[in-house]
């Protein structure tokens, strides 16, 4: 019998005995992390809170380095088979300058685009890949509440499954629960928070059939829009200041409408969808790092260790590079059953340049651009000239399409 179906508390119970590793969090990071230990032969139980892996704009971008890891693991040809859009060119409308920023057609690898694609349709297929691994289990509605701890170390997590609480101790805990874990809490590891300057809301607008492809990035003063082809819709991302979402709502859903409208002008008549403030979806910006991303028995990755800006819409990415490194890391330790704080570390000191020399890029972008395109200011607004620099120059756009695509550092599936 397939132990998901197998009663609670005899469920956790059936854990307690097989899993030598527990991951908190379904996310990109926790599925991928176990299914990669699940495939080397490790028993692991991915916990998730929810029901089904089914958020909206939860990040829907799948980079060239998650192909690429994908196409490592045999699995690239049946994931394209899911609908998807694929993003050769990114580009910008800024003021009156339409410039070409990344040109991924000449990325290495298997695939040559970044593919949108429902985070649930990923996680769902990398589930059921998993499910020919008899070690993978994944046990959804379990929430991780607590660190268990004996003398120092973390043995193992408290786990909630409806009403029902249950201890469940393993050789390791895997904090892959996101930007707000409780696993990094409970453990008392120390963030950093490296700022941001915006928030992001999120919406839905229509496409019509006569809509001409459009550029990712659209910016006039004191606006900023990202739009995501997504067949029949297009997915809006419309910047805003940090903390002023109150006062957004205070002068109502007209005046969003109208602000959008000033960046986008010919979606104005179909931004009248948008009737309610549940159709808007606030992602609070948070960029942060945590100094040890691990302690004797725990290790955190993806959002649980560094929170990511949403610019170059890479958190996913990154999320799943920690996965693999960390199973190149761990792996042999695992199979030995003792898994020592070096070789936590290791997997730390693998991941945090990627991690520093992104983030400082974010920033960077964050301060120089975003912020103040946001605080807005008179006169004709054009493209910065670094960009049209960029532009003009298919040599820099396809160092661009590298950086966002691959990042620094990629990681190859051992
Ligand atoms: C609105 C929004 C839009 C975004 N857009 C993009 C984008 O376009 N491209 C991109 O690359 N990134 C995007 N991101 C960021 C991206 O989603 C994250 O960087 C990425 O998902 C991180 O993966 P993760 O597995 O580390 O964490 P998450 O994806 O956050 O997954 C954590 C999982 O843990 C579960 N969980 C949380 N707490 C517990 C608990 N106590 N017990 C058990 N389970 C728990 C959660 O339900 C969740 O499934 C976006 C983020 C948001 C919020």
């Amino acid at each position: 019998m397939d132990p998901a179906y197998l009663s609670y508390p005899a469920y956790l119970s059936y854990l307690v005995r097989v899993s030598s590793v527990l991951i908190s969090g379904g996310g990109p990071a926790g599925v991928m992390l176990g299914y990669l230990l699940a495939r080397a032969g490790v028993e692991v139980t991915v916990l998730e809170k929810h029901a089904d892996f089914f958020r909206d704009f939860r990040g829907d971008t799948i980079h060239p380095s998650t192909l690429q890891v994908m196409h490592d693991l045999g699995l690239l040809e049946d994931l394209l088979k899911i609908p998807h859009s694929e993003m050769r060119q990114a580009s910008g409308q800024i003021g009156s300058d339409r410039v070409t920023l990344a040109d991924f057609s000449r990325l290495p690898g298997p695939c040559q685009f970044v593919a949108f694609m429902p985070q649930w349709d990923f996680l769902d297929f990398l589930v059921r890949a998993g499910r020919a691994f008899p070690t993978f289990h994944v046990a959804m509605r379990s929430e991780v509440v607590d660190v268990l701890t004996d003398a120092g170390a973390i043995v193992g997590a408290r786990v909630t499954r409806g009403d029902a609480v249950e201890d469940v101790r393993a050789t390791l805990l895997v904090a892959a629960d996101g930007r707000h874990s409780v696993v990094r809490e409970r453990a008392g590891l120390e963030v950093q928070n490296l700022g941001a300057p915006m928030d992001v809301l999120w919406l839905r607008v229509p496409k019509v059939p006569d809509d001409q492809p459009q550029p990712l990035g659209r910016v006039v003063s004191g606006r900023f829009l990202v739009m995501i082809d997504r067949g029949d819709y297009w997915q809006c991302a419309y910047l805003i200041s940090k903390g002023t979402v109150e006062a957004l709502r205070a002068r109502g859903l007209a005046a969003l409408r109208a602000d959008i409208a000033a960046v986008a002008p010919f979606l104005r008549d179909r931004l009248e969808t948008l009737t309610d403030w549940d159709d808007v979806k606030l992602l609070t910006v948070v960029v942060d790092r945590l100094k040890t991303w691990y302690r004797p028995g725990l290790l955190c990755i993806g959002d649980a260790a560094h929170a990511m800006s949403p610019i170059g819409g890479i958190g996913i990415n990154l999320a799943i590079q920690d996965a693999v490194a960390a199973a190149n890391i761990l792996t042999p330790p695992l199979r030995a059953g003792r898994v020592t704080i070096d070789d936590l570390a290791a997997v730390q000191r693998r991941r945090l340049w990627p991690t520093r020399v992104t983030q400082r890029m974010q920033v960077t972008m964050q301060d120089r651009v975003v912020a103040p395109v946001l605080a807005g200011g008179a006169g004709p607004f054009r493209a910065p000239w670094p960009l049209r620099v960029v532009s003009r120059t298919p040599a820099l756009q396809a160092i661009a399409a590298r950086f966002i695509g691959f990042g620094v550092r990629p990681e190859r599936v051992r």
